[in-house]
């Protein structure tokens, strides 16, 4: 595997792959990888005949106050972890390759962006979504590989591939990875890390009150009802906050006060100390 860090060596890697293979596919990251960012890199191998990973903490993301300088950086352990995983290219680029002096763009999308996360936590998705046009742009893959860990920021690429016309990748070939949980349902996270011994163990209170939740939704429970019991269930375990937990079309992520015949997503955000976990979790819709 090759780690090249400016755009220059980038064109020259891309172009010797593609020698061998015309396929690419992107794993797009923010490093600190555990296995819920190596299952995107085995999906991404079966299906391409070469995988460029990338490596950037993209501080456009970050909001002045949370944890863009304390995030976890371990590049050379990412590296040989990749490079197990049989991935060809890793793309880490500096700060100032990513954004020169003078960088001015910003690419924001509406709608899918503003609830939820994008309530929580403003300029976030416009960040994401400039990042990741340009991780596009610059690798040109045949097709892309995201988490459905963080269900909104799929939806917003989606819809930034959609309505941009996007041709590498297409927004068919923008692939949604279901979560990869710890024994205990807990959703897999770079920022799992921060968490103390004690509220790593409260921390698997999230995912069972959501599993919790979507059942009796999928039963017929009240919405708003089944939503209380979980928020009571998740403080009462040693939260400390919730952001949201919120019922979603699946689709367009508008909220949905009822379960109807749409494919639904229960998704949540809650903090745990200073720590802030997101989860999201199919609602089966009736049938
Ligand atoms: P990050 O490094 O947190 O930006 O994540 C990089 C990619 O890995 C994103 O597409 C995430 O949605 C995905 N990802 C993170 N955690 C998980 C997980 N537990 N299961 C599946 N994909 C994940």
């Amino acid at each position: 595997m090759q780690t090249v860090k400016t755009l220059q060596m980038l064109r020259t890697a891309l172009a010797q792959l593609r020698v061998n293979g015309p396929t690419i596919a992107l794993v797009p990251t923010m490093g600190a990888l555990h296995e819920g960012h190596l299952t995107l890199v085995r999906r991404a191998r079966a299906e391409a005949d070469h995988v460029v990973a990338s490596i950037f903490v993209n501080p456009k993301q970050f909001g002045a106050n949370e944890d863009l300088d304390a995030y976890p950086r371990q590049l050379a352990e990412d590296a040989a972890m990749l490079e197990a995983e049989g991935v060809a290219l890793l793309w880490a680029p500096t700060v100032a390759e990513m954004y020169p002096a003078g960088f001015v763009t910003n690419i924001s999308v509406a709608g899918v962006s503003e609830g939820l996360c994008g309530g929580a936590r403003p300029g976030h998705f416009d960040g994401v979504a400039t990042v990741v046009l340009k991780l596009f742009n610059q690798v040109a893959p045949d097709m892309a590989f995201f988490g459905e860990k963080d269900f909104q920021q799929l939806a917003v690429i989606r819809a930034m591939a959609r309505d941009l016309d996007l041709a590498r990748p297409h927004v068919d070939a923008i692939i949604g990875v279901p979560t990869m949980r710890e024994a205990d349902g807990l959703a897999m996270s770079s920022r799992n890390r921060y968490l103390s011994a004690g509220q790593r163990a409260a921390a698997a209170a999230l995912p069972r009150a959501m599993t919790a939740a979507a059942e009796s939704i999928a039963c017929g429970t009240d919405v708003a009802e089944a939503l209380a019991a979980l928020e009571a269930e998740v403080l009462a375990a040693g939260f400390g906050s919730i952001d949201y937990a919120t019922l979603a079309d699946s689709r367009s992520l508008a909220p949905l006060g009822a379960l109807g015949t749409e494919p639904a997503r229960l998704l949540v955000a809650a903090r745990i100390g200073s720590t802030r976990l997101i989860d999201n979790m199919a609602v089966d819709a009736i049938a």
